[in-house]
């Protein structure tokens, strides 16, 4: 989708509607003039001069257009080419209808009409005048799942949205996770005034570490995002980088740059989560970062509408909006429902109940310890996320649950089955997590029982079906029972399904919508969500990745491509793993390895005694003989025809057998492996 929309083209379709609006460019002219806007009343000349895109209030007065006409209007006589059908039905109605329409009644129509057209257009008034221009740029989570950062930049200042992380896929072996690229933010980093952090997910948080080994920069986030993000400073050695941190407080502005922000509360799958509302040079942003719209979370504060309303009355000029679940219709289910899941799973169980879901979904965790309470059941926390997560978030008061109700792992054998729940991690079939090893028997603590029930409050994010598979398979050999996908409300998601995109968006009323967050055909469908809720679809961006997007009142346009890119971090240290390391991994897991070494004399220029040949990975232990014998032919043969000039050299050599080598597997195997050769000079 095109969205550079600085010359609104001349050739497009008329719109058909058009001629029976009172406030069209025609009816304007004439008796209706006392009706315009403000705005327009006081620079007529030039909206037309900067050839508004007109379209955009065509996109929702199609909808007002749509609807059936009023019997009781007077027909405009403005309205040239239905006026005179107009005039011949009004004239054939007239005795069956006398109502009269006085002139104040017809005034009133019109003044509705205006009302109705400023209401839903409120971006109409944002000031074309405006010379400013901000520019946006997502380093990570456009193009996939996860990774969430973006910058966004005016002239003399930017700030960073997020620092996040995402999950490598089964060809980087080695890499727990990914990191962005972060080289773009060295090349602006005088300009950056702070990261803004809208909720504590690992791919909204996940990356701090590493980037503030790089870069730092003031960090402003709620209270638990900023705990969040301690524990991982402490555990990466940057306890000292808290002074970073601004606590901010929601409902308020705070000024970073040029930029004013709002942290807006906002539902979702972690608790205090938040959109941001951006007061630019330009007009006003709006970004929804992760959301869902729950009208009953359990810590009963809901979103924060009223916000949304307040901004988008006031006019927005840009919605960036969460596309994860663009595709699902309808409403996504509030997480109380899972709750009553819980309620009837607790009532059937007999024995422990082991509950695995997010370590982060607090109010999850909450539901299940609530249920845990009411049946007279300890709990007991098991996994280093979940504790540590649960630790925190019960100091700062998130989860209110009294220390008698909890008891260590090594306590569980002390109390009867049914008096058990565990939390713990695992749900995405994590090999080295806590449910995973009971699964495989080697938990230290717990060994499971056949009338254990295990309930996995999750769904296998896309990537991790095969563990969860996996763990599943596990888990039913264990003779455990299984409570999943079989009950529809076990879990839910934290995503605004199409309905919830649809309130943002009527909400904020933006001119301009650059859907986020998802994959290319999530925000495609975002994006057609969007042109039925009245964005005029030339005013919207696909980005990827990488994409600089310039914002100014009148158009929004790609400028540029950034570099962007994924580090390779291994967990065990925390280290990263460099580019040509993966690399070679993948060639060595695919095409395997030729190893050859051989000595030269420097007299003869000829190898000395036996070339030895080594491989792994490419044909079957049985043939090892006789490949192997293959490559010592390949490698005898090029001294023989190769004539040595001069004195040995051991480079030149190794480069041209490892050539003569790769030539001749490429053309018998079709592989193309690591081929180390190693020539020794001897007399
Ligand atoms: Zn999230």
């Amino acid at each position: 989708m095109n969205g550079n929309h600085e010359n609104p083209k001349p050739k497009r379709n008329p719109n058909p509607y058009r001629q029976n609006r009172p406030t069209a460019p025609k009816a304007n002219s004439g008796e209706v003039k006392h009706n315009e806007t403000k705005q327009e009343a006081a620079k007529p000349k030039q909206a037309s001069a900067q050839k508004e895109p007109r379209s955009n209030t065509g996109n929702t007065s199609n909808k007002n257009n749509n609807r059936k006409p009023n019997p009781n209007r007077k027909p405009n006589p403005n309205q040239k080419t239905t006026s005179n059908k107009n005039a011949n039905k009004g004239r054939g109605r007239r005795k069956q209808q006398p109502t009269n329409v006085s002139p104040a009644m017809k005034e009133c129509l019109l003044e509705n009409e205006r009302v109705q057209q400023e209401r839903m257009n409120p971006w109409k008034q944002i000031s074309l005048q405006s010379k400013g221009k901000i520019r946006f740029t997502p380093l990570g989570g456009l193009g996939e799942i996860g990774g969430n950062i973006a910058v966004m930049e005016s002239e003399n200042s930017a700030f960073i949205i997020d620092v996040g992380m995402s999950f490598p896929d089964e060809t980087m072996h080695g890499v727990d996770i990914l990191v962005p690229d972060f080289s773009y933010l060295h090349t602006i980093k005088d300009k950056i005034k702070g990261i803004v952090i809208t909720h504590s997910h690992e791919d909204h948080i996940g990356a701090m570490p590493y980037l503030f080994k790089e870069l730092k920069f003031p960090i402003y986030a709620t209270p638990l995002a900023l705990a969040m993000i301690e524990n991982k400073f402490n555990e990466h050695g940057l306890s000292a980088d808290t002074k970073y941190f601004n606590f901010i407080t929601k409902r308020k502005q705070y000024q970073i740059g040029d930029f004013k922000i709002e942290w807006m509360h906002m539902t979702h799958s972690i608790v205090d989560s938040s959109s941001l509302a951006i007061e630019t040079p330009v007009g006003t942003v709006i970004h929804t970062a992760d959301f869902k719209i729950d009208h009953t979370p359990i810590d009963g504060y809901t979103a924060d509408l009223h916000r949304f309303a307040h901004y988008g009355a006031k006019g927005v000029l840009c919605l960036f909006s969460d596309s994860t679940n663009s595709h699902n219709p309808g409403f996504t289910k509030s997480e109380k429902v899972v709750g009553g899941t819980f309620d009837r799973l607790f009532d059937l169980a007999k024995g422990r109940v082991i509950m695995s879901t997010f370590s982060s979904n607090v109010h999850r965790i909450t539901q299940a310890m609530e249920r845990a309470i009411d049946h007279g059941r300890k709990i007991c926390v098991i996994g280093r996320s979940m504790e540590r997560n649960i630790e925190t978030t019960r100091k700062l008061g998130y989860i209110n649950v009294d220390d008698k109700h909890f008891i260590e792992p090594h306590e569980v054998p002390k109390y009867k089955d049914g008096d058990i729940l565990i939390v713990t991690t695992g749900s995405q079939g994590e090999n080295m997590a806590a449910l995973s090893r009971m699964a495989t028997d080697e938990h230290r603590h717990i060994k499971l029982k056949p009338s254990d029930t295990i309930i996995i409050s999750a769904s296998a994010i896309p990537g991790n079906e095969g563990s969860v598979s996996k763990l599943m398979n596990l888990l039913m050999k264990s003779g455990v029972t299984i409570r999943y996908k079989e009950f529809n409300d076990i879990h839910v998601s934290g995503h605004a399904a199409q309905e919830e995109q649809k309130l943002i968006l009527r909400l904020v009323q933006p001119k301009f919508f650059l859907p986020v967050h998802g994959e290319y055909n999530h925000i495609a469908a975002h994006a057609k969500t969007a042109a039925g809720c009245g964005v005029d679809p030339r005013n919207m961006l696909l980005m990827s990745d990488g994409d600089q997007v310039e914002i100014t009142p009148k158009f929004i346009k790609k400028v540029k491509s950034i570099k962007t890119g994924k580090r390779y971090i291994d967990n065990m240290n925390n280290k990263e793993i460099y580019d040509d390391v993966v690399v070679d991994r993948q060639k060595l897991a695919s095409d395997g390895i030729v190893n050859i070494s051989m000595q030269v004399s420097s007299d003869t220029k000829k190898p000395n005694g036996k070339i030895s040949v080594s491989t792994f990975g490419i044909i079957p232990n049985k043939d090892d003989k006789r490949f192997e014998k293959e490559i010592e032919q390949i490698v005898e043969s090029y001294f023989l025809t190769n004539k040595i000039e001069g004195s040995v050299n051991s480079k030149k050599i190794e480069e041209d057998i490892r050539g003569s080598v790769r030539k001749q597997i490429v053309r018998t195997k079709k592989l193309y492996p690591i081929i180390m050769v190693t020539a020794f000079i001897s007399k």
